[in-house]
């Protein structure tokens, strides 16, 4: 998502699509601590509860050998 800033790359956001097709993002970390709003106004550019997605790691026997 692009204009979102930190948000945009944080394991902790949602996609939430309306019946309009507007696309908002949720702080899933909203749900368990009020420090942090539900739907924050974008974009963000620092957070202290910010955590990069990180991509899946390659399934048993796909990985690279040691080099
Ligand atoms: S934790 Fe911070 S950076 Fe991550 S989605 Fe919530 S507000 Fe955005």
């Amino acid at each position: 998502m692009t204009g979102a800033g930190l948000c945009g790359n944080c394991r902790h956001k949602r996609l939430i699509v309306s019946d309009r097709g507007s696309v908002f993002l949720r702080c899933e970390r909203a749900k368990t601590d009020p420090a942090y709003p539900k739907y924050p106004a974008l974009p963000v550019w620092t957070c202290a509860g910010y955590e990069a997605e990180t991509a899946a790691p390659p399934p048993p026997g796909r990985q690279r050998p040691a080099s």
